[in-house]
Order: structure tokens, then sequence, then C-alpha cells
């Protein structure tokens, strides 16, 4: 089978919650001031109370509202495809698989989150979010969402993005967003960063000080984050069970799943229900991939840490690069963060997933050969885990062993051509 497809009626009614199967508890947040475990109450002046049940939830299954699900029905469910082209390129016995996220509307998997995200908003009386974003996917994403559940949206993007990416920028006020360079001069902690450097490329954890900050002086005002937090990875679920009953109707059992991590939102959610198998029998491999230049996973150490770069947000029990890294601004804007989801550097730390890391030549080089043979472009993200499936492949033709391989397709590059353009082969 080259593409399989299934009907709506397949599509899930329930997100799956893999805090229930973690090898070991998740360490609670701690308070920014107090490193005191944070209780439900000190995340009310940011989320709704909906979104923080789902955060700490014990629950293994959370039903789909009617609401999220007749959007999500816009572009959902999405394709598994076979790579049959890529195969043939690389003359390998592999079966390589992608799930293909690029086809939402809003260019990436970050709608799966933004639209729950803006529906239980709503209905708690939220009148407007306030974001952050940086190649412009969640900003883009996050707008989308709040124009369809009447909300308003102020997003904060990192300034390197901003001035590379109008074309973001210019989809978000479609949808009648407020975009901001991040640092801009509205917030107080973006002040404070113009001062030590006026030149500042800005950062995912500067732009999050931002938005949050300013969350927390608007009563009618919430935060949302597009990756990192554990309601953000079990929205992203969707994607995972999908591929399972994906991969049953081609009669595959995967031998490796793969998918670029930022904050580890898209790859944690297409290995949520795998991650019990892998624990019970080990014969899968679920494998990480980071840019070499904010590589938290490979690089990183595991502690407390803050989310952002002021230290407004709890403290989170990750891998992280610390909060004043400012990773170089390269073209994989979705993967420059300092830190990791607490539930991946759990499974990381507890080796359940590998990770590894690649520069920024070698991907958009996965990236050209994916575009010729496949015929779509990739987001420089995307092409992270795009790489690690071509050198399993290879891997795979080396030991002359069938393997399948399956990895995340999460977003289209059309938007970021100029990416592409500067980093063009040199013949
Ligand atoms: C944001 C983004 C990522 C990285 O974020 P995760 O939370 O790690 O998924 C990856 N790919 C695309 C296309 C993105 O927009």
């Amino acid at each position: 089978m080259r593409k399989i497809i299934l009907n709506e009626k397949d599509m899930p009614d329930f997100y799956y919650n893999v805090q229930v199967d973690l090898p070991e508890p998740l360490l609670p947040p701690l308070h920014p001031v107090t490193r005191e475990p944070i209780k439900a109450d000190d995340l009310k002046p940011i989320f709704p109370q909906s979104l923080i049940k789902q955060e700490t939830s014990d629950e293994r299954e959370i039903e789909i509202p009617k609401k999220v699900r007749d959007k999500y029905l816009s572009y959902r469910p999405t394709p598994l495809i076979r790579a049959l082209a890529l195969e043939e390129y690389l003359n390998t016995p592999a079966r390589i698989y992608y799930k293909h996220e690029g086809i939402s509307p809003a260019g990436s998997h970050k709608l799966n989150t933004a639209i729950p995200q803006a529906y239980f908003n709503s209905i708690e009386g939220i009148r407007s979010l306030t974001t952050e974003t940086g190649a412009g996917q969640w900003g883009s994403a996050l707008s989308m969402a709040c124009s369809f559940f009447n909300l308003k949206c102020k997003v904060f993007m990192v300034k390197a993005s901003f001035e590379q990416k109008p074309y973001r920028r210019i989809l978000m006020e479609l949808f009648d967003a407020q975009v901001l360079p991040s640092p801009s001069s509205t917030t107080e902690s973006g002040r404070k960063t113009l001062e030590t450097d006026p030149n500042s490329p800005g950062s995912l954890g500067i732009a999050i000080s931002e938005a949050v900050e300013e969350a927390v002086k608007n009563p009618d005002t919430n935060y949302a984050l597009g990756s990192v937090l554990n309601h953000v990875l079990l929205h992203q679920s969707i994607i995972g069970l999908e591929v399972k009953k994906q991969l049953k109707l081609a009669d595959e059992s995967p031998e490796i799943l793969i998918g670029c991590v930022g904050g580890g939102s898209n790859f944690g959610g297409l290995i949520a229900p795998f991650v019990k198998k892998k624990i019970k029998n080990n014969q899968i491999r679920l494998i990480a991939v980071e840019p070499s230049v904010a590589a938290s996973l490979t690089k990183g150490i595991f502690e407390y840490d803050y989310g952002d770069t002021m230290g407004f947000t709890p403290l989170l029990a990750m891998y992280t690069l610390g909060h004043n890294f400012v990773p170089p601004p390269i073209h994989a804007g979705g993967l420059r963060y300092h830190g990791m989801a607490p539930i991946i550097s759990n499974l990381y730390k507890n080796k359940i997933i590998e990770a590894c890391s690649y520069d920024q030549k070698s991907i958009f080089e996965a990236a050209r050969i994916f575009a010729k043979t496949e015929g779509i472009t990739p987001a420089p993200e995307s092409a992270h885990a795009i790489k690690k499936a071509i050198d399993e492949a290879l891997i795979a033709k080396e030991e002359k062993k069938e393997r399948t391989i399956v990895f995340l397709l999460s977003g289209h590059g059309y938007l970021d051509l100029s990416a592409y353009e500067k980093n063009r082969e040199i013949n």
C-alpha cells in the first residue's frame, strides 16, 4: 500500500496519556520563587482548569470534546505514506513510512494542540491568549485556532525568525493575531533583555517570558504553550494513535519510530501509544533527533530548570542546556529550545528512547533528497527525522535486513523556502 488512509470514523475519540506508562513518576514542577512543588492554583493565572487537570491526569484515556473533533476532521486523519521513491533511491530493503502532519492547514502538527487549547480556554470564559513562536509554526497554528473560537491572540515572535520569515507573520495577521518581534519593548522582560543586548536575536525562552508576563498581568488573558508540557504531548498523541491503526491496516509492525525534537511534542505524540510495548518487550526503537547546536538530550544535563529565560515559569525536571542558553539562529527555528519535555526527559533518562543530533548542512541534504524523490518540501525541523530515517535505511541495506521504519513529517517547508535558498547545494 502506498498511502494508508483512515476513515473519518476511525479518527481517535480519546487522547492517550503516556504519563500512566512511564517507568518512574514525573518529578513535580517547582514554584519559581519558593522552589516548593506547585499547587494547581499556582497555574490558574495563566492556564484554564481543564488543561491544568490534564497536566497531572492519571487516566490513560482522555476524551476529545466534540467541538475539537469537528475541527480536527477538516484535516484529520492524516495519511501514513510509504516512501517508495525514497526507498528506491536509497536502494534499501527497508520499508520507510512517513506520517504526514504537513497537510494540516497550519502547515504542521501544532494545530493538533492549538485547537483543544483554544477550545478549553474559550469555554472557561477567557477572551485572549498570548504565546511565543520560533519559526512561526506555533504562532500560525494558535492564531488559526483562536479565530475558530473567537479569541484574540498576541504572539511574541523570536526576532531572528520575525526578520527571516515575513510570510509566517503575514499568515498570523491574516487570522487577526497581533505579532511582535521578541525581545520587544512592550514587556519588562523584553526591555531587560534589550538593555543588556540591543541586538539580541531572541530565543524561545525570552519570548515565553514576555508572553507569560502579559498573561499574568491581564485577568481575561491566558497563556498557551506549543510544546514541552504534558497536556501538549497528550493532544499530540492523536498522531501516534492514528499511526498505530494505520500500521495495523498495512500489516506492519514497526521496528523504528523517529521524530525530530524541539520541545518534544511531535515525537512524544508519535511514540505515546508505543511506549508500553517498548517497556514490555523492547522490540521497538524510539529515536529522537535534535539539531547539534541545541541538543538538550545528547548534550544537556537532567536537572530542574526554568522553561523561560527570565525564570517566571515553574521549574521542570528535564534535560536542559540552561535557561540562559541562546541557540544560534539556525533555520530549524522550531528546534531552538534550551530544554526538553519532562515526559521525553523521563523516557530518555530511563533509556526507553534514544537520541541523536545532526548539523544543519546534513539535514538540508536529507531534505533535498526527500523533496526530489517524494515531491514534498519538508520543514527544516522535520528534515532531522528524515536524515535519521535515511541513515537507518542505509544501515538496513548494509545488514541486508528488511526493516520497517516510520518517521514523522511534522510539517511542510513551503514557508521556509528562504532557508532552502540560503542552504543551497553548491556543485
Ligand atoms: C515546532 C515544530 C517542531 C518542534 O517542536 P516539538 O514540540 O518538538 O514537536 C518540529 N517540527 C515542526 C514542523 C514544528 O513546527
